[in-house]
This record gives C-alpha cells, structure tokens and sequence, in this order.
C-alpha cells in the first residue's frame, strides 16, 4: 500500500528542499561517476543538465543529507533514460520465417551472440532456428558459426564458398521457408572501422532480407566509439535494438546510457561472457546502478524513504485505531483498490479477509462501482469528507446530483464506510505487527 500513502509521504517529509546549490554540488560529483563509467562528454552533459532541473526543489527525506538524495534522483533518472518502450527480451518473431539481422564491428560479439540468442529462442520459445554467416571477409568465420550452432543444437546454412553475403541472404531466405523454420539469423560482416562499403552490404542484405529485427552488437566496454558507430548504423541500416556485450568485464557500461540517449534506440541483451548461456535480458536497474557506482548511496536512501513510510503506515493506523478513518481516507482506500484489482484482490491479501471481500462483493459491490464511489467522494466539500457526519439528507442530494448519482448510492457508500471504519478500528486493536500493519508493507 505505500503507494497510496506517498501523498501523505510527500507532505510530512517536506523538511527542506534541494536548493541549487546542494544540486550543483552533487552533481559535480555525480558527473565525474558519468565520465568514469565511459559515457560520452556530451550525453553526461545533457543528462546532468536535465537532472538539474528536475532534482532543483526536490524535498530531501530525512535523514538523508541532499546530496545522497541528489544520488537517488540521478539513480532514477538513469533508470528512466534507459528503459525503453519495447520488452527488450521479446524479439519479433511472428509470420515464420522471421529474419532477424546481426550488424556490428569486427569483434563486437556479433557472431557469439547469434549463436546465444538462437540457443535462447530454441530453448525457451521452442523455435526452429537457422543461422547463416554472411561474413564472407574474415577466414574461418563461417565454420565458427557452424561449430557453435552444433554445440547449441541449432541448424546452420550450408556453407557454399564464393557466393557473396547477398547472395547467401537470399539462399537462407529460402532454405528457411522450405525447411519451416520459425526463424532465421543473419550474422554479418564486421570491421574494425566503420567504412562505407560495410555498410553498403549491410544495406543490401536487409533489402533482400527485410528483417524483422536488426540487433546492433556493441562491445560495452568501449565509450565514446560506440555512439559513433551506433548513429551510423542507426541512420544507414535502422536498428530495432542494441546488444551490449562484454558485460562481464570490469567496464561500467556507460555505453548504453551514450547510446541509448543519442539514437535512443532500447537497449535488448546484454553478454555477460563466452559461454553460450552467457546473455540476460537488458536490465535498466542494473546497469544504471553500475553507471553510476554509487549502489550504496541509492539503497541508503531507499532504505531512509522506507522507514519513513513505515512511520506514516503507523500513524495512520493509530488515527483507525482511534476511530479516525474519513472520507480523504476512504477515497485513497478506493484508488488503491482498484491498483491492486479491485476489492477481492485488495482484501485476499490481507489474512483472513477473503470471506469479507466475498460479502462485500455479494452486497453488490464491483470494480466499476469503485470508480462511482470516488465520484461520489469527490462531490463532497472539504469539510464532509473530513466529517461525514455532516451529511444530512439536503446535503445527500447535492453529493449525489453532483455526481449524476442516485442519494441511495452514496447512502451504501456511507455504509460501507461504516462497516471499514469499524474493520479498521478492529484490526488496529489487533496491535502491533497486527493485519493492517503487515497489509501496509
Ligand atoms: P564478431 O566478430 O562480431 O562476430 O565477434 P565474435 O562473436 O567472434 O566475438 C569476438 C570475441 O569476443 C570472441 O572471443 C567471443 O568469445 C568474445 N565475446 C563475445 N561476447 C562476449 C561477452 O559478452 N563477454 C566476453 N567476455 N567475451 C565475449
Ligand atoms: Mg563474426
């Protein structure tokens, strides 16, 4: 239910706010964190600017001094940057044979990851993967794909010698529907810099191909380069994601904040390794939590921010213990209801609850009625909601025309604000560590 209770978090907590200056200061620090973790100069200065702003005026929790809050707001803030719209496991893979692409630099991890992303959808999709490498400059690439599709159990293309990555393109177009494969990879080429004529065959193999995703491989350990090479991938090929790879190194993984905000492409898997198991869903938390290196900080106020709502979540329960649950109470009880699924949802978590919300639900109450309610809540004056015994049947008739509701409805509100109040009091009685307590976590 915290939640709910930020509201109330908000106002209590208020006990000085982020002025510029304790801003300014953090983020100094927070900026050489950025540009030790390899983001590029120009995304840490952009980024900085944007969290100066947001974070100005801030409240700051208690106990907590404003430049650890400062932290936690660049934490969130990283978080927010990264995470994209898609689900960055879920590859597009409908309409059989679906192509997916593989672009990158010579060594990114191009070919690896073919190799664990195959393995990863035959496993745990069950889908009939092939693989084909179109990389036709470096010798013995072509065997390294097949070796590693026999390792993981995947089909590879044949390999016919002097056929050109179109061309083999094309061929694995083929084979891939004839065989009724569910989907087939295309691992390219690299260089070790990006030139014109790599790009061109990037080109023509997705024109033949027209991918359903085409995956950048980056190696996460390199910085500045990487947005580079992204934004021109991006431009002259389109890219529907990025692979970070070399996750496993000691690199703080700045790349996928550069990247991520310059092309603001989403960031899909990270490589965590040789091994064929070695890739994980991209993972925002993480990864800006390692940006950034400050882990202790970030839990050190979470942990402040949460004994804090832990004393609200008590005082609270004091107020119903005495009897003080309100219509402000009740509404914020309503809103959250319908969060957490409606009144059975709300009420099975709480232990022994289940047969309450089966009467309440048997008295005719539904999840469309709990948006009708707060209605009805909100047709009253300020003075009603802190005091519903106010409500004399004058009083009843403007709430309920003011909501285009009958006064019958807001007298079955007014019941069953009765009935939780009581429930509350109840439950409060029950003392420390008692149900309302532990619903509250
Ligand atoms: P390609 O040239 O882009 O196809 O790159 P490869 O797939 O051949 O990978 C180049 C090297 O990087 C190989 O030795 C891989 O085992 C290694 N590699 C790939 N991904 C990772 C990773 O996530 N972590 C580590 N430590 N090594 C990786
Ligand atoms: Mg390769």
């Amino acid at each position: 239910l915290s939640e709910r209770l930020s509201g109330v978090f908000d106002r209590l907590t208020k006990q000085g706010a982020l002025s510029e200056d304790d801003v300014k200061t953090a983020l100094r620090e927070v900026r050489v964190a950025l540009l030790e973790a390899d983001v590029s100069l120009p995304v840490a200065r952009e980024f900085i600017k944007k969290v100066q702003d947001q974070a100005t005026g801030q409240a700051v929790t208690k106990s907590i001094t404003p430049g650890q809050q400062v932290v936690k707001i660049v934490h969130d803030a990283l978080v927010d940057t990264l995470t994209g719209d898609v689900d960055p496991g879920e590859l597009k893979i409908d309409n059989p044979p679906a192509p997916i692409l593989m672009v990158g630099l010579q060594g990114s991890g191009k070919t690896t990851t073919t190799a664990k992303l195959a393995k990863r959808l035959k496993e745990r999709e069950n889908k009939r993967v092939l693989m084909a490498s179109l990389d036709v400059n470096r010798p013995a690439a072509m065997e390294q794909l097949e070796i590693l599709g026999r390792q993981i159990g995947v089909d590879t293309l044949p390999i016919v010698k002097g056929e050109d990555p179109v061309a083999i393109a094309k061929r694995a177009k083929t084979q891939a529907a004839l065989g009724g494969y569910d989907v087939y990879m295309l691992d390219t080429a690299g260089r070790l810099h990006i030139d014109q004529e790599l790009i061109q065959q990037a080109a023509d193999v997705r024109d033949v191909a027209n991918p359903r995703e085409t995956l950048l491989v980056v190696d996460g350990l390199t910085g500045q380069d990487a947005v580079n090479v992204a934004t021109e991938f991006d431009d002259k090929i389109g890219v529907s994601g990025v692979v970070l790879t070399r996750m496993d190194g000691d690199g703080r993984g700045g790349a996928a904040l550069s990247m991520r905000a310059v092309t603001g492409k989403p960031i899909r898997f990270v490589g965590l390794g040789e091994k064929m198991d070695a890739i994980e869903t991209f993972e925002p938390d993480r990864i800006a939590g390692r940006i950034l290196g400050m882990g202790d900080i970030v839990s050190l106020v979470e942990k402040a921010q949460e004994t804090i709502e832990a004393e609200q979540a008590e005082k609270m329960m004091k107020r119903f213990q005495k009897g003080q649950f309100n219509m402000n109470d009740l509404k914020m009880q309503l809103e959250q209801m319908q969060k957490m699924g409606g009144m059975e949802g709300m009420m099975g978590m709480m232990p022994g609850m289940g047969k309450m919300a089966k009467q309440v639900q048997d008295a005719g109450f539904d999840d469309k009625i709990i948006v009708r309610q707060i209605a009805l809540i909100q047709s009253m004056t300020k003075k009603e909601r802190a005091n519903p015994k106010l409500l004399q049947a004058s009083r009843k008739k403007r709430i309920a025309k003011g909501s285009g509701q009958e006064v019958s409805d807001l007298n079955k509100l007014l019941k069953m604000h009765r009935q939780m109040g009581d429930m509350m009091k109840k439950m409060g009685k029950m003392g420390k560590g008692g149900m309302l307590k532990q619903a509250m976590k």
